[in-house]
């Protein structure tokens, strides 16, 4: 976590993400024509400070990891601008774009299943310096290899064993050992704990604290609960069906939500002190289908606080006080 910075210190956000749209396109038919879309992200906007971490929250099919996606260009947008450092990477060439994903690295909720099984360790957290030749020598290679498991607390030895010999907390060690190897500046942690037990969790969370600190990284820090993100992040934004909901510094956002979606959310995370009652806030129906998302304010159909106007009219996502943002009549 960062602390705030005053104005007269502030620069350029790291990344910039403005009006990001993904659709996917639903073949049907007997030629396999696009009949319909899906609108998995649909007009995202966020910047992200250096050095910050961004909590994105949301249930599951909010496109929270497809803008993730998006960003490092595994997926191509349907449209919108992404700038790191200043550049748009839409306009930049593939040698630009290959020099600057080096940068930006992503890790998986599943780190078994993105490591491969035949190779050792070694050569998965070793295989980035070989692409982008970052070791001059064998020794070279091997010793920054040594390195980097001792940065995510494993031991040396480990380098010559197979991913299936560890514990899911061990593997995604390893798969923060291999985003590290290319020395990215921003790491996408795509609910890089929500497959582990609660208590290797909390060691994940402090490990990637302590790489942060230690090599000023930044993250975006995507999870499905506000649990997960409260202690890691500066700023949490909450998104459904492809839109950001809220976007505030975690404090606020934790004591005052200013979106009942948020309100929702907030209302299932547990409170560690007992005196303290918190109400449930128990949301009707799943996420809608976004093949055909609702009219006028997504959430309306499942908002306990919605009018009539909610069904028609869409609300903007629109600064409610300094440095918060939310999408809700609510606040006009
Ligand atoms: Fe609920 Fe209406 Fe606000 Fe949407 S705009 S969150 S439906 S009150």
């Amino acid at each position: 976590m960062t602390m705030s910075t005053s104005p007269q210190t502030e620069v350029a956000p790291l990344l910039r993400v403005e009006n990001l749209v993904k659709k996917f396109p639903i073949k049907g038919g007997l030629f396999g024509r696009i009949v319909d879309h899906v609108h998995a992200v649909d007009g995202v906007s966020f910047e992200l400070n250096a050095g910050e971490t961004l909590g994105v929250v949301g249930e599951s099919g909010c496109g929270k990891s497809t803008t993730g996606r998006c960003v490092l260009r595994l997926i191509e947008p349907t449209s919108g601008k992404v700038w790191f450092e200043g550049q748009e990477m839409g306009a930049m060439d593939r040698e630009g774009l290959r020099a600057l994903c080096r940068q930006m690295q992503i890790i998986f909720q599943d780190p078994y299943a993105s490591l491969n099984p035949r190779m050792t360790v070694g050569s998965i957290i070793g295989e980035a310096l070989t692409i982008h030749k970052l070791a001059s020598s064998p020794s070279e290679y091997d010793d920054r290899v040594v390195h980097l498991l001792r940065t995510v607390g494993l031991h040396p030895d480990h380098r010559r064993r197979y991913p299936h010999e560890f514990s899911g907390g061990q593997r995604q060690r390893i798969g923060i050992a291999r985003a590290l190897a290319v020395s990215p500046r921003l790491l996408i942690c795509d609910e890089p704990v929500s497959a582990l037990d609660v208590s290797i969790q909390a060691q994940v969370i402090n490990l990637l604290e302590d790489l942060q600190a230690e090599f000023g990284l930044t993250y975006m820090f995507i999870a499905h609960d506000l649990s997960v993100v409260e202690h890691i992040s500066d700023r949490v934004a909450v998104m459904y069906l492809g839109r950001i909901v809220e976007i505030a510094p975690a404090r606020d956002l934790y004591t005052t939500p200013k979106h009942p979606y948020t309100e929702a959310l907030l209302s299932a995370v547990p409170i560690p002190d007992p005196t303290v009652k918190r109400q449930r806030i128990v949301l009707q129906g799943d996420v809608p289908n976004p093949i055909q998302p609702p009219s006028g304010c997504h959430f309306h159909p499942r908002c306990p606080r919605a009018s009539e106007r909610c069904k028609v009219e869409t609300p903007v996502l629109r600064e409610v006080s300094p440095g918060r943002q939310a999408a809700c009549h609510l606040n006009d």
